[in-house]
């Protein structure tokens, strides 16, 4: 189903937790947008991190949905970064169609040393940003990774998506708290994702990144981008922060306001779920692969393993 965007809303379409596919047809860029409040507050719920650890998970899950769901097989799409910064791991994971889980690991003196107001970049310090895609069907795998060198996530992505699938994209997350009488933190975080698919490839070309510290002298491949490229880029990227956050502004409503000059039609939404894949079969899988002397020292008294899912935190015991 697609439908042309309206500058009305109310309807599904303008819903909280969905990610709406779209497609601007005028200018050959399709893409999806994204709000998270209720599952991602969920998700949350299921942990006890810091402010700052929980504004950059937010910033991770939305990534990983919008990415993630563009995927249309059974499978899975996963998210990790392993960084030397006071936030050394964060894991989102996408079951498809929509089924979210995520955790991190850190360092909490050194996420309280850094504030928390500190920006992703900050927080993750060196290290890599991978994403991994499973299909089921073949049990086949793909992962691509850049280096994360202090640029923070959104950056990093543009940059995988330019090196890795030579897609021309254009990104933009933002992340808003809203601190609720008693002082809990209620979060919501909106991202659109446009990428320029046009038919003929040779349209799809991109200038090359700054050389940086080349030598001097050396001469900059410079190749002339679309112009409709160029168009649908410029609008994605002005996209206020507000604007991608505003509860009264619905994801059909953000889009027309984007590209009603062109047009735009949005496709059926993805509804988004706080939803983990755990259970006690899976588990038990998982520790039949261990030596005997390693179970032997997980065991407590009573012969049993407690194991706890790092991503929905529900704890299992287990007699093996
Ligand atoms: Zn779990």
């Amino acid at each position: 189903m697609a439908v042309e965007a309206s500058p009305g809303s109310g309807s599904i379409f303008g819903a909280d937790d969905i990610v709406l596919p779209f497609h601007v047809e005028p200018l050959d860029t399709r893409g999806r947008a994204i709000r998270l409040g209720r599952v991602l507050n969920e998700i949350m719920a299921r942990h006890a991190y810091p402010p700052a650890v929980e504004r950059l998970l937010a910033e991770a899950i939305a990534l990983t949905a919008l990415m993630g769901s563009s995927l249309k097989f059974d499978g899975r799409f996963q998210l990790q970064t392993k960084t030397d910064g006071p936030v050394s791991l964060l894991v989102v994971d996408l079951g498809t169609p929509s089924s979210l889980r995520a955790y991190a690991r850190f360092d909490a003196e050194r996420v309280t040393a850094a504030g928390e107001r500190a920006d992703a970049a900050t927080l993750l310090g060196h290290g890599y940003l991978g994403f991994t895609v499973e299909q089921s069907a073949f049990q086949s795998r793909y992962q691509g990774i850049v280096a994360l060198e202090g640029q923070g996530l959104e950056a990093a992505a543009m940059q995988y998506f330019r090196q890795s699938e030579q897609i021309p994209t254009a990104l933009r997350i933002a992340v808003a708290e809203h601190q609720q009488a008693g002082g809990q933190r209620q979060w919501r975080v909106g991202g659109v994702l446009a990428q320029f698919l046009p038919a003929a490839p040779e349209r799809m070309r991109q200038a090359d990144l700054d050389p940086g510290d080349a030598p001097a002298g050396t001469i900059r491949h410079v190749v002339p981008e679309d112009d409709a490229w160029i168009e649908a880029r410029a609008l994605v990227e002005t996209t206020e922060d507000i604007e991608l956050v505003d509860p009264g502004l619905g994801l059909d409503r953000l889009l027309y306001r984007l590209f009603n000059e062109r047009g735009v039609s949005v496709s059926e939404p993805i509804r988004m779920e706080d939803q983990c894949r755990c259970s006690e079969a899976r588990i038990r899988e998982t520790l039949t692969q261990f030596p005997d002397s390693d179970l032997a020292e997980m065991r407590e008294e009573d012969g049993a393993i407690a194991v706890t899912c790092e991503f929905c935190s529900r704890r299992y015991r287990l007699a093996l």
